[in-house]
């Protein structure tokens, strides 16, 4: 294609069918519309597109108006490949998407579960070892804190040992 021709528009037909149809898709979903961001990324793209009839402001392969093509959240590229991704989800997606989000949240639950049980047993030990009751959890999650708890208790150990040797124990 030379620089000055402008790429054609489906026939009329073709393209009163496919706006139609995105039309349709739109509606069913409760005329969803894409953030501003995504509405200028979409337009930068079709803006640098062989497939754009710029005097139109349509794209040459579906025939849609841009206005629309790029605003609406139901809309895709029909380029192969698409030259601007896809934001809609219908609603089996959706549903699947809440699930595996759900699962994930479930997980993540189960996890921090485990570390504060670890956490808590951790303290239980150290505070024994140190004979003290007050390390609290906060000051387990304390770097600099627990080096000084963790220099506190190799002294302690190095200690006893010192102290067996000399009892002959
Ligand atoms: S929608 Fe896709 S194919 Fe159509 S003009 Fe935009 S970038 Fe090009």
């Amino acid at each position: 294609m030379s620089k000055q021709e402008e790429p054609k528009t489906p026939s009329i037909f073709q393209m009163a069918k496919n706006f139609s149809k995105e039309l349709a898709k739109y509606i069913k979903e409760g005329a969803p519309n894409v953030s501003n961001s995504v509405y200028i990324e979409r337009l930068e793209a079709c803006n640098t597109c062989p497939h754009l009839i710029k005097k139109q402001m349509r794209c040459g392969l579906c025939g849609c108006m841009l206005e629309h093509k790029a605003k609406w959240k139901t809309t895709t590229c029909p380029d192969k490949p698409e030259r601007w991704k896809p934001v809609f989800m219908d609603k089996a997606t959706l549903e699947l998407k809440k699930n595996f989000d759900e699962e994930q949240e479930k997980e993540e639950r189960i996890k921090n579960v485990k570390r504060k049980k670890e956490l808590a047993e951790n303290q239980k030990r150290i505070n024994a070892h140190l004979k003290r009751g007050n390390l609290t959890l906060k000051e387990m999650s304390n770097p600099i804190k627990m080096k000084k708890i963790y220099g506190q208790l190799k002294s302690n150990g190095a200690n006893k040992k010192n102290n067996n040797t000399k009892t002959g124990k």
